[in-house]
């Protein structure tokens, strides 16, 4: 999206691919459809620890029913809402569709595509910078906008080099974490549940503060959990060490205590298995000491509590997460503030220019780090360009 703008603002351009192929992350994305977008979105939907505001006058560069347009009518790729989620993909329900579109798009507008080509170091000049290859080849450019990415599926290309190539061009790195990250546990018990999938509220708390709430689907996995409510929940567990608590279907005190009174006579696992998966109902029995056969009627308050603390707070016991082999984005980076958010260009170093997951920039799952990508990409093409014509 970069070079697609710098190229229609007129800049002569060069894009570096270090991987066999452009885009690999686009092609594994939205398990091979490619979410491209969200139908909606604001400001809550993605995470920083920079300014918020910042944050906001970006997304006000490129709003998100003109980067909607921008597909169909500028690039000729229809987009179809997936109903149920609100998630955009590609007509075509391919992502190859997408990295091929994008692709051809910088083509036409001129761009000149190098691949591969692994930028392994960079030189800075008064002029400019060198980029050069591990082969001994170099190129020189007056303006240079570092897109490398983060540091999960390292396979696809962006392996976190790109940050050590900031860093050595006078940028910090925040640290850096999985993100939208499937999180293990040792607990064999909702290990066997694997496969099991199930509505949760979830809540992210930490010293007794609610730091975050959703309500999404919680898979069970041989490893622990994942699904929706995991992945856009794991941030708040891998950084802040927050606790998560789930309420099981998004059932609240309020709802079982009248519908277990309705069923006085009825035995408590038949009871919670008509709104609950069995296998889960019965785990949640024995975890609050409760017989399966005993009647609904016959609960005491002690036992009450225990129980509806397990249907309604449930404390997910993790161990760890899965890692950036799996992780969907990486967390920390480059700070915002080390960015001129006019235009993308870094305080640090001049004609130096920044897009993307390399930020301490992400969203939940849903389109949202496309459209970030998207947001700050065309920015920082469309200013580098402006700033090398002014020149
Ligand atoms: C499994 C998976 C599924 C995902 N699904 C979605 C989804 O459906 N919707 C969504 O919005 N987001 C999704 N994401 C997140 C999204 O793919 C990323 O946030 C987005 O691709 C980031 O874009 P980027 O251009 O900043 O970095 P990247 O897409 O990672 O691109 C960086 C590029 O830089 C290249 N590079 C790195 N270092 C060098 C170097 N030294 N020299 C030359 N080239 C280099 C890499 O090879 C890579 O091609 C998914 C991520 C994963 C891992």
């Amino acid at each position: 999206m970069a070079a697609i703008w710098a190229a229609r603002h007129g800049a002569q351009v060069s894009l570096l691919e270090g991987s066999t192929q452009c885009g690999r992350k686009i092609l594994i994305s939205g398990g091979g459809r490619c979410n491209l977008l969200p139908t909606n979105s604001s400001i809550h939907d993605f995470y920083t620890s920079g300014s918020r505001n910042v944050l906001k006058r970006l997304f006000r560069t490129w709003r998100l029913e003109q980067i909607q347009n921008f597909f169909p009518q500028e690039l000729n790729l229809p987009l179809e809402e997936e109903e149920a989620t609100g998630k955009l993909f590609p007509q075509a329900q391919k992502a190859k569709i997408v990295r091929d579109t994008l692709l051809e798009a910088a083509v036409q507008a001129g761009v000149q595509v190098l691949c591969p080509f692994r930028v392994v170091a960079i030189e800075k000049f008064d002029d400019g910078f060198s980029l050069h290859q591990e082969e001994g080849k170099s190129l020189h450019c007056h303006s240079l906008i570092l897109a490398t990415g983060g540091m999960s599926v390292p396979q696809t290309g962006s392996d976190g080099f790109g940050y050590r190539l900031a860093k050595k061009l006078g940028h910090k790195i925040l640290p850096t974490y999985p993100a939208l990250v499937p999180l293990t546990s040792q607990d064999k018990e909702l290990q066997q549940l694997a496969g099991l999938s199930v509505e949760v509220g979830w809540r992210a708390v930490k010293n007794n503060k609610t730091l975050d709430q959703g309500v999404q689907p919680l898979l069970f996995t041989h490893q622990g959990f994942s699904g929706p409510a995991i992945l856009d929940a794991s941030h708040w567990v891998v950084r802040d060490k927050a606790e998560l608590l789930v309420a099981w279907e998004n059932y609240s005190t309020e709802d079982w205590e009248p519908y277990l009174k309705s069923r006085v006579r009825q035995g408590l696992l038949k009871a919670l298995a008509d709104q609950l998966p069995r296998r889960l109902a019965a785990l949640l029995l024995a975890r609050s000491g409760l017989r399966e056969d005993m009647r609904c009627g016959n609960l005491d308050r002690g036992k009450t509590q225990t129980l509806f603390r397990n249907l309604c707070d449930f404390p997910l016991p993790i161990h760890s997460n899965r890692g950036f082999a799996v992780a969907e984005v990486t967390g920390g980076g480059i700070p915002l503030h080390e960015i001129n958010p006019s235009t993308m260009e870094s305080r640090k170093c001049p004609n130096l220019f920044l897009c993307g997951e390399i930020l301490d920039v992400f969203g939940r799952i849903g389109g949202y780090n496309f459209q970030w990508a998207f947001i700050s990409g065309r920015l920082a093409g469309e200013q580098a360009a402006k700033s090398l014509l002014e020149h």
